[in-house]
């Protein structure tokens, strides 16, 4: 049998972000996952520069080796009207590739790494689990994303009641040949939202990469609003008529309407298992980078004594960090007849799309960076 101090499940941005905050720790931190790295991740790759400081990134090596996008400006508007064209003139994001990005924050996290292993069986034992029959712990991180084992655990009604968004994409790679049938731009994401806001769709191109999706919180028809996006797409011009990408789909929570489990003895939930996402954007990379962080603080400072009660400051951090789950936004408040009609009106203003839903909503911009050596 193999021990060690900390088990995280996942090695996506949670867990890798959990496991680097704890390497200079004295702590074995292993790190197991279902797939082998590189994989991919079924995701824009959209960031915000929130976690570059936080990760202490060197952007200049990364961008050396990997697709590294600045995000220069917008184009927004409401799914079949007029699209507003909003520029920084600098850049206020990053497309990245998540296949490229998650293998890099994982493997220079310096936790011993399991890959290709999923977790088949989760015990509990006198001191703490047993994972697989193979590997004892005394204190675990679910960080397997929307699905993830130890929240079944914790007793998460997973693809059940949960209100998810589910979501699909499709990434390829343009040749130079190409460059002309596709007139988005690089660094300008378009945004298109859909009609009762109950989610959007986007084209992202990032260097010869084109990601296209369209996620939505509801788990009707999502396949008939994405084969209509791309009907519409191809109809406006951005895409060519006759292809046909192969679109993959997942889900994930919103920070307010998720009501999981996230702590229990020697368990903590971090990333999309916890159900972070923001409400308003569903941007779920930075608040599954923070809660690693913040997962791995209350780590250190329960030193060994991983009973609920000494993990319970995780919840209070990340409420500090996000807000209360219950908090609703003013647009959340109406009915969604009003809503709809609000929304054609506010999405072909200017101002509202720059201020609230841009710099608000999608870049935080109102947010102080995490600093995590003070939490
Ligand atoms: C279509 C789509 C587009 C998105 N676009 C964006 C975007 O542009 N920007 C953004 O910020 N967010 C985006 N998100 C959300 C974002 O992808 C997630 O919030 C983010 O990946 C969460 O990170 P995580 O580390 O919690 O989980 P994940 O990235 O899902 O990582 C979980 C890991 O756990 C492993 N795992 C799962 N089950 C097991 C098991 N049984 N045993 C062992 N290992 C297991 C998986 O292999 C995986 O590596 C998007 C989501 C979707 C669906």
């Amino acid at each position: 049998m193999d021990r060690c101090d900390v088990v995280i499940v996942g090695g996506g941005p949670a867990g890798s972000s959990c496991a680097w905050a704890l390497r200079n720790s004295n702590l074995d931190v292993v790190v197991i996952d279902k797939n082998k790295f590189p994989r991919d991740k079924v995701c824009a790759g959209w960031i915000t520069p929130m976690l570059i400081d936080v990760l202490e990134l060197d952007i200049e090596a990364y961008r050396q080796q990997h697709t590294f996008q600045p995000i220069v400006g917008f184009r927004v508007g409401l799914l079949g009207n007029p699209m507003l064209d909003i520029r920084y003139g600098h850049g206020v994001s990053y497309g990245i590739r998540r296949c490229e990005f998650d293998d890099y924050l994982l493997h220079r996290s310096e936790a011993r790494l399991r890959l290709g292993e999923p977790i088949q069986k989760l015990t509990r034992s006198q001191t703490g689990w047993v994972i697989n029959d193979s590997l004892q712990t005394p204190m675990i991180v679910g960080a397997g994303g929307h699905f993830c084992p130890v929240a079944r655990y914790l007793g998460a009604d997973v693809g059940r009641t949960e209100r998810a968004v589910n979501a699909q994409e499709c990434e390829f790679e343009i040749g130079p040949s190409e460059q002309a049938d596709y007139p988005i731009e690089a660094g300008i994401p378009e945004l298109y939202f859909c009609a009762d806001l109950k989610g959007y769709g986007w084209c992202l191109r990032k260097g010869v990469f084109i990601n296209i999706g369209l996620g939505r919180e509801d788990n009707q028809g999502l396949a008939r609003h994405v084969d209509s996006f791309l009907d519409y797409l191809a109809q406006t011009g951005r895409i060519p008529t006759d292809i046909k990408p192969r679109f993959k789909g997942h889900a994930y929570l919103l920070y307010q309407h998720a009501h999981r489990e996230l702590v229990g003895d020697g368990v903590m939930l971090i990333g999309d298992a916890a159900g972070l996402a923001c409400t308003q954007s569903g941007e779920g990379i930075r608040p599954a980078i923070e809660s690693g962080l913040l997962a791995a603080a209350t780590i250190l400072q329960a030193d060994c004594r991983y009973s609920h009660a000494n993990l319970e400051a995780y919840i209070n951090r990340l409420t500090t960090r996000f807000g209360a789950r219950d908090a609703r936004d003013w647009l959340e408040l109406m009915p969604s007849s009003i809503n709809s009609r609000l929304a054609v009106k506010l999405l072909s203003q200017h101002w509202f799309v720059k201020h609230q839903v841009l710099d608000r909503w999608f870049l935080r911009t109102h947010e102080p960076p995490l600093k995590y050596g003070s939490v």
